[in-house]
């Protein structure tokens, strides 16, 4: 009988970037076991996100590579560190890249959801636990979901009720939620409320849910193609609005219909709406017209929708559960690990696609 009280290392599959926007490689990997505060995961779903097309291109992350990709996943944990006391062998598992102690002064403000103690890792900081060809592989935030296992600090995983499918939790950990939490935490969308959301994927989606279960009465959904349409009005818009066929500004269009504002089109703000930015910016920089902002405009940003991983997020996977949120709903796309590429550099450009998963 093998001695699981003392795991070794795991030599597995991993979609590898050697160097800034090279086609993925499908290598063979070894994953070290956890350290006594880590577990280890068995991944059994991944999703695509934008920000993976981001750091997969180098942006502002300084020379990380090789790399494993991948922020979104969910699995099964197969082995925990001695200290870690709340996950155990065999659970069912979300990997976040946020974390929540409870108890330092962030976890202790309702105003952020980046924890001070365990904290987004934006760069890479070298203590990876796996490792091909003999050099360490450098982390996308701090899990790398494109992976056969990963070894991950205890904090940033949250358990999922059995009943969650593990290809609907992956989904909640980082697209869906940042839309969904933004409009529940960051803007405190309230009853009767007027919404216009920009872009119809998986963010915009999780936006357009959150706001039909806060009770917004009308809720614009804002995207230049088409397809996206049918799966808009299915989550919750009320008024599919393609600005390609209006000769009119996005600007324009959305003051016209709500008089409110959401998402980078704070000339529409009014002074009683809310500007939200959410997700990775594709440019660092805007101009910004400051004469408005004396009139009252307000400019938020949010990172994960502010959700706090441990305290809000079970409430989202709840809905899940009952019905409320139907997640499968956004899988337009399925890949397995060898076909990869196939997803990254195909679906994910398609114009109806709006989440591609693999699945291992
Ligand atoms: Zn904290
Ligand atoms: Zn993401």
């Amino acid at each position: 009988m093998a001695d699981t009280s003392t795991p070794r290392a795991i030599t597995c599959k991993a979609a590898v970037v050697w160097n800034p926007s090279e086609p993925l490689k499908v290598e063979e990997v070894q994953v070290d076991p956890p350290n006594s505060t880590q577990v280890r995961i068995k991944v059994l779903y991944a999703s695509m996100c934008h920000t993976d097309i981001t750091y997969w291109n180098g942006y502002n992350i300084g020379p990380l590579f090789p790399r494993i990709l991948g922020h979104e996943g969910a699995g099964v944990i197969e082995s925990v560190g001695e200290e870690v006391k709340d996950l155990k062998v065999g659970d069912n598992v979300m990997l976040l890249y946020v974390g929540e102690c409870g108890e330092c002064s962030n976890c202790a403000s309702e105003k952020t959801n980046l924890c001070s103690r365990y904290p987004l890792l934006g760069s890479d900081d070298g203590t990876s636990r796996i490792y091909s060809k003999g050099q360490r592989m450098y982390r996308m935030f701090s899990s790398s979901t494109w992976a056969e296992y990963a070894v991950v600090e205890s904090n940033y995983v949250v358990k999922v009720d059995p009943r969650m499918p593990l290809s609907h939790a992956c989904l909640l950990t980082c697209g869906f939620t940042t839309g969904y939490g933004g409009v529940w935490k960051a803007l405190k969308v309230e009853k009767g409320s007027s919404v216009a959301v920009l872009g119809l994927g998986a963010v915009g989606l999780g936006a357009v849910k959150a706001s039909q279960i806060l009770g917004a009465s009308k809720i614009f959904g804002i995207d230049i193609n088409d397809t996206k349409r049918d799966k808009a009005i299915a989550f919750g818009v009320t008024d599919f609005v393609n600005p390609k066929h209006s000769g009119k500004p996005i600007s324009q269009l959305i003051q016209e219909a709500t008089g409110l504002l959401f998402l980078h089109t704070l000339e529409c703000n009014q002074g009683v709406g809310e500007t939200l930015l959410i997700g990775f910016p594709p440019e660092r920089k805007v101009e910004l017209n400051l004469v408005p902002m004396i009139f009252g405009r307000t400019l938020k940003g949010t990172n994960f929708g502010g959700v706090k991983i441990h305290s809000d997020l079970p409430k989202i996977i709840q809905k899940c559960i009952n019905k409320e949120i139907n997640l499968g709903d956004l899988i337009t796309h399925e890949v397995s690990l060898a076909d990869i590429n196939k997803g990254f550099m195909e679906y994910m450009k398609q114009p109806n696609c709006v989440k591609v998963i693999i699945k291992f």
